[in-house]
């Protein structure tokens, strides 16, 4: 079994890299768990950030590391909140004070698209010359009134137009088939088998 540390603390996402990479016999700690404070993410794209997160957390545990950085971004804003959704509305904002926001700017807007993003990066050490890197992309509308009491963020004003709900209406396990993270993480599993030297 090959050990990796995610750089995250958040419990949701280590249990759904446990879940992926066991089949892969990777076992999954987090960087919580081996007491690394989370690195900073000061930049405008989701795959430096992602790359700044896993380089962070192997050079901290001397580990393989796997990192992920998402984000919804919306036509009509120029791709905002993207990289920004987590403080969309300032630091330490609620989801709550981050929808307010964004529902403010969609104001008048007469497209309301929007996609969220979501780049894994993994590396062998914080030298790793080839990162692995996956993305995944999911479309939908943002609507006025929320819907549904699952999922997090942003997820009760994201509409799936061809399923007739929000995100936050799915079942936790449909979501996560089917999302952003979910195809991010089918594809990193893919090249985590294919290449030999993982
Ligand atoms: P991070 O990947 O933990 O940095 O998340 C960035 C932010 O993007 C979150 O705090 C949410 O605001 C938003 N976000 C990312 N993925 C999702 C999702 O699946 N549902 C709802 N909001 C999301």
């Amino acid at each position: 079994m090959r050990r990796l540390v995610l750089a995250s603390g958040n419990v949701g996402k280590l249990r759904e890299f446990r879940a992926l990479l066991a089949p892969l016999q990777i076992e999954v700690i987090s960087q919580a768990e081996l007491a690394i404070a989370p690195a900073d993410e000061p930049y405008a794209t989701f795959v430096e950030n992602a790359l700044t997160k896993a380089r962070h957390a192997a050079s901290a545990s001397g580990l393989p590391a796997l990192a992920d950085d998402s984000g919804l971004s919306c036509a009509a804003l120029g791709g905002q909140p993207g990289v920004r959704s987590a403080r969309f509305a300032g630091d330490g904002a609620s989801d709550a004070d981050n929808n307010a926001e964004l529902l403010r700017q969609l104001r008048g807007a007469a497209d309301r698209s929007g996609h969220y993003t979501c780049v894994l990066v993994a590396l062998r050490a914080a030298d790793d010359p080839e990162p692995l890197i996956a993305e995944g992309r999911w479309q939908g509308e943002v609507i006025e009134v929320p819907r549904g009491a699952h999922g997090f963020g942003y997820d009760p004003h994201f509409l799936l137009p061809g399923l007739g709900c929000t995100a936050a209406e799915l079942e936790p396990e449909h979501k996560n088939r089917i999302s952003h993270r979910g195809l991010a993480m089918a594809e990193l599993a893919r090249k985590l088998v294919s290449l030999g030297h993982w």
